[in-house]
């Protein structure tokens, strides 16, 4: 089928690339020149693993293509995909004006019938609002239908994801629409389930939802766990034997950060308060992340009592693994505090560094190893568990000033540090010293 994407970050990007290997003609569109520029030398603007492979074979198949031009890009299309940012206003509610904007550019560049795919996560009611903003701007002689497709992709396995998510949802209104967007998706061979729109857009933070409180909950845990002497990976393991519970999402560590859950979870709570519902649980979820990525300077202060002078190195810096994304990483507020409390930081990610310098304080030491890192550092967080952080040698710690490791992301199991002369504390487990 005939296909536009608008917006190449993580989500159109790997939208289009996906929907090209399955056999589309896609055009992307993007408004940022400098990422147009990059996509059509072949190289991508974001980090994702398999992605410039995946996107160079299927431009050289000739199914895939990039533009910053509109009308080029709607040429000829049946199906056009919003996936444009929907950031955090600064009440916690979702920023729509990227959407709104699209629909706008939608409706008066289109020139035939069309059925236009909300991937943008947005609130409940926002693809009506598209759907009206398209109606009051297209030419009368089209008509173009609104259809939610909510994106459940995780960075750092976009790809994989694709093509083995657990479900696709297609909210429409049309028997006929949902089947199109049905046919699309088929060869991805998921399971496909067609809801009505207002619960797509529900299911999307509903889903993000609960996955940040299942993290806040096992953070809770630990917490404890470190109080009364029990072990948070032990407690999990169990409790994830229970089928109800399931093993998922109950690792212990700094609390959530990226794209989606922080901005997700407080647009739920705006979405519930404007229809005069007090979600206290996610309230509670969202308070207990902010407390949770403050853990690792607790530690810290309760170590040296004043962190002045110390020199403290920062090991990964995404918000997860596998990814250059930087958005609400915990590695934000934690090495803010560090510089705030006079300590000297040197910070260390294998793919994020560049995207980090932009946002972190410039009096940040940025190295290109762990051992410029640690050397001579007074104590190591681990703020992301990245392979080769978590496979580091640990001979590597006698080059510290004093060989105190704190691991934010329990990733390193505890029989592997026992054999060193490392003081280790990590979230909810014993310490090792
Ligand atoms: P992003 O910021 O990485 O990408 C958005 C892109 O859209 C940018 O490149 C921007 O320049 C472009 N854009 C904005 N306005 C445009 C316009 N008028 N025309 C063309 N391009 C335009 O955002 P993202 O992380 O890909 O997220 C997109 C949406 O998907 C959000 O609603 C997000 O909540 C949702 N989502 C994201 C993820 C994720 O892991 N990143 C997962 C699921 C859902």
């Amino acid at each position: 089928m005939e296909l536009a994407v608008v917006g190449a970050g993580y989500v159109g990007l790997v939208t289009s690339v996906c929907l090209s290997e399955i056999g589309h003609h896609v055009t992307c569109i993007e408004l940022d020149k400098s990422k147009v520029d990059k996509l059509k030398k072949g190289i991508s603007p974001i980090y994702e693993p398999g992605l410039t492979e995946l996107m160079m074979k299927n431009v050289n198949l000739g199914r895939l293509s990039f533009t910053t031009n509109y009308l080029e890009g709607f040429k000829n299309k049946d199906v056009i995909y919003i996936a444009v940012g929907t950031p955090e206003n600064e009440d916690g509610s979702a920023n729509l004006s990227y959407v709104d904007d699209v629909a706008k550019i939608i409706a008066k560049n289109v020139k035939r019938d069309a059925i236009v795919v909300t991937k943008s996560t947005v609130p409940v009611g926002t693809n009506n609002r598209i759907q009206t903003i398209i109606n009051n701007h297209k030419p009368s002689y089209i008509s173009i239908e609104v259809v939610s497709n909510p994106e459940f992709l995780r960075e750092g396995s976009a790809i994989y994801d694709s093509f083995h998510g657990d479900r696709i949802v297609i909210g429409a209104n049309s028997e006929k629409a949902a089947k199109l967007i049905e046919e699309i998706n088929k060869p991805f061979n998921i399971p496909i389930y067609i809801t009505g729109i207002r619960s797509a857009e529900m299911i999307k933070y509903a889903s993000n939802a609960f996955l940040a409180t299942k993290i806040s909950f096992i953070n809770e845990i630990a917490n404890i766990c470190e109080r009364v002497d029990a072990d948070v990976e032990q407690v999990a393991y169990g409790m994830g034997l229970d089928h109800r519970i399931g093993s998922h999402f109950l690792n212990a560590g700094i609390g959530y950060g990226g794209s989606c859950f922080p901005k997700d979870t407080k647009a739920l709570i705006q979405i519930a308060g404007n229809v005069a519902y007090d979600f206290e649980l996610l309230q509670g979820v969202v308070n207990v992340n902010k407390k949770q990525q403050r853990i690792l300077l607790d530690k810290l202060y309760d170590r040296f009592g004043n962190l002045k002078g110390k020199k403290i190195a920062l090991l990964g810096l995404a918000f997860k693994p596998n990814t250059d994304d930087m958005r609400e990483a915990p590695s934000i507020s934690i090495s803010s505090e560090l510089v705030k409390a006079g300590a000297i930081v040197y910070a260390y990610d294998p793919i994020a560094i560049d995207n980090a310098k932009q946002i972190l304080d410039s009096s940040i030491h940025f190295v290109y190893n762990i051992e410029q890192a640690i050397g001579g550092a007074d104590a190591a967080l681990i703020l992301t568990e990245w392979d080769e952080i978590k496979n580091m040698d640990f001979n590597l710690i006698n080059t510290m000033k004093y060989p105190l490791l704190i691991d934010g992301r329990n990733c390193i199991k505890l029989k592997d540090i026992k054999p060193y002369q490392i003081e280790y504390h990590s979230i909810g487990r014993s310490s090792v010293k």
